[in-house]
């Protein structure tokens, strides 16, 4: 059985004072058998809500990763710095880097596997795009995508990462997939990994992520291969962050 996770993804929001009075309200919050949770934020915050989880069940995870373990990568954090600030968690691929950053499949790969290599979680992060889905090649796509990054892993280290299926029309519109239309990507994808190991198709949580939301996150993490979710603006506000979480840890509302 997977432990259901939820993850917010901070993207470049917060202040010092917002931080602490969003990681107060999602603690003060959480129900007593919460699922797994996690919040994503900007390198510059680690250090400041490193502290505001400790001693909580609140896991910290940072949003991207150098591929390169030290030296001239201007702007770019390393896998060691992540793990000097107990960070669990970090982002891969997400779709706003590989849109506006220009990352690769392989770039994300590189990405994953330093994550691994150092201890950390990946959240690996696929998704199609609106052309791509209507030209009717969402399978092809993310299922590329995945491939690209099994095909650089061990059965085992692939039993270890985090995927994110975000449909890219779906993040930041207000638009969400449908649970059916999630469910068959997240099926697809669990099929895939299976292809690879199966101890990474029974182990690899498949977050949902775009436009997840406390109206519809219930149903959404009812279907069989959706394992949490990733967030992005509900994880700003904590009475929304929290409806997510309580609906992911089976709380009933
Ligand atoms: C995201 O950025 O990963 C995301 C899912 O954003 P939103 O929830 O705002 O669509």
């Amino acid at each position: 059985m997977r432990r259901k996770l939820v993850a917010g993804n901070w993207k470049m929001n917060g202040s010092l004072a917002a931080n602490a009075a969003l990681v107060a309200g999602i603690k003060q919050g959480l129900p007593a058998d919460a699922c797994d949770v996690a919040v994503c934020v900007p390198s510059p915050y680690l250090a400041q809500v490193q502290g505001e989880v400790a001693g909580s069940v609140v896991a910290l995870g940072a949003q991207d990763i150098s591929a390169h373990a030290s030296g001239a990568y201007t702007g770019e954090v390393s896998a060691a710095m992540l793990q000097e600030f107990s960070c669990h968690y970090v982002i891969v691929g997400h779709s706003e880097r590989r849109a506006y950053h220009g990352e690769s499949d392989a770039a994300v790969a590189a990405k994953t596997v330093a994550a691994l290599q150092a201890g950390l979680v990946p959240v690996v992060c696929i998704g199609e795009t609106l052309a791509q889905r209507e030209a009717g090649q969402t399978k092809e796509i993310v299922g590329g995508q995945l491939d690209v990054v099994l095909d650089a892993l061990s059965g085992e280290d692939a039993a270890r990462i985090v995927l994110a299926y975000e449909p890219v029309w779906a993040i930041g519109t207000g638009k969400t997939a449908t649970p059916e239309m999630a469910q068959e990507v997240h099926a697809m994808l669990r099929a895939r990994l299976g292809a690879k190991s199966a101890e990474a198709a029974a182990k690899v949580r498949i977050l949902y992520g775009g436009s997840m939301k406390p109206d519809n996150a219930a149903q959404l993490l009812a279907m069989e291969d959706i394992d949490g979710g990733l967030i992005g603006g509900a994880a700003l506000k904590a009475t929304d962050f929290l409806v997510i979480v309580e609906a992911a840890s089976g709380v009933v509302l």
